[in-house]
């Protein structure tokens, strides 16, 4: 079976996304931790988290993602943002373990100026301090496009983080397609051959999610602009092609293309169709 959902809001509360994927045919979703500016998250009430839990097992639910607030840095020039980064990001590690939820999506950051060596140094600097043994929760890093200054583009990058990080058990990655697709890396002509760079620079076992979006601009170009799936310059084929390989087939799969909930749940029975 196809694991699929798709980015949902938390503003009615967590048993109430679960509710809003079952009402898509979806069995799993994504939510971001608080608003996506990162500003205080309101409290988890013990009880929606359980029906959550209940519905979840209930019917079968693939691993949900958290996604972090994507405004906060680990790696801005501006020390003060990137102290602030680090204790939104810590609060919502200690925050999810009271959910069921055991993967935690970041995107690495931006160095403005800094460099990405700079870059990397912080952003490992930052996830030494915030992930404790204890946590039961794998933090994920998402592959980036490159706009402006944003650490994450290439897979030896993401690679260069993990390998500073003390707790590199606990991480894994998680493949955007449009950003991949926009930091150049040709997946629809050769995902073989994307999929065989991941597996020796990072290694495939890491890869825990995939952002399954269509992008608006060409390969290479990148500007991280999501498209509906069949919508953009990565295709319907190429998108049938990610969902269905092997080396990715059994993974969760998050939609966050340009809809509401009803254009979620048509493009969750499109990709179902097409899942062999
Ligand atoms: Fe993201
Ligand atoms: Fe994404
Ligand atoms: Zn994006």
């Amino acid at each position: 079976m196809l694991n699929i959902g798709c980015h949902l809001s938390l503003s009615k509360g967590y048993e109430a996304m679960g509710e809003d994927a079952l009402s898509i045919n979806a069995n799993t979703f994504q939510f971001f931790t608080r608003n996506p500016r990162g500003g205080t998250a309101r409290d988890i009430e013990p009880a929606d988290a359980n029906a959550l839990a209940a519905l979840m097992e209930h019917n079968r639910f693939a691993p949900i993602l958290a996604h972090a607030s994507y405004t906060t840095n680990l790696c801005s020039a501006n020390e003060q943002t990137r102290a602030f980064a680090q204790n939104i990001m810590a609060d919502d590690l200690q925050r999810l373990a009271t959910l069921p939820c055991t993967l935690y999506n970041f995107h690495p950051g931006s160095h403005t100026g800094q460099g990405v060596e700079t870059g990397i140094t912080q952003i490992a600097d930052a996830l030494n301090r915030v992930i404790t043994p204890e946590l039961d929760i794998t933090v994920l890093l998402e592959t980036m496009a490159g706009k402006g200054s944003e650490v994450g583009r290439t897979f030896e990058e993401l690679r260069e983080i993990i390998d500073r990080t003390e707790c590199e058990d606990k991480l894994g990655v998680c493949l955007d397609t449009c950003h991949v697709h926009d930091a150049g890396y040709d997946i629809v002509d050769d995902l073989d051959g994307v999929l065989t760079q991941f597996d020796k620079v990072i290694g495939l076992h890491r890869l825990k999610a995939i952002h399954l979006n269509d992008s608006m601009n060409p390969l290479g170009s990148r500007k991280d602009r999501h498209a509906r799936i069949g919508e953009g310059h990565i295709g319907m084929e190429a998108i049938a092609r990610v969902i269905n390989h092997p080396a990715l087939r059994h993974l969760p799969f998050f939609l966050e293309t340009p809809n509401e909930l009803e254009g979620y749940g048509e493009e969750i029975a499109l990709l179902r169709g097409l899942y062999r």
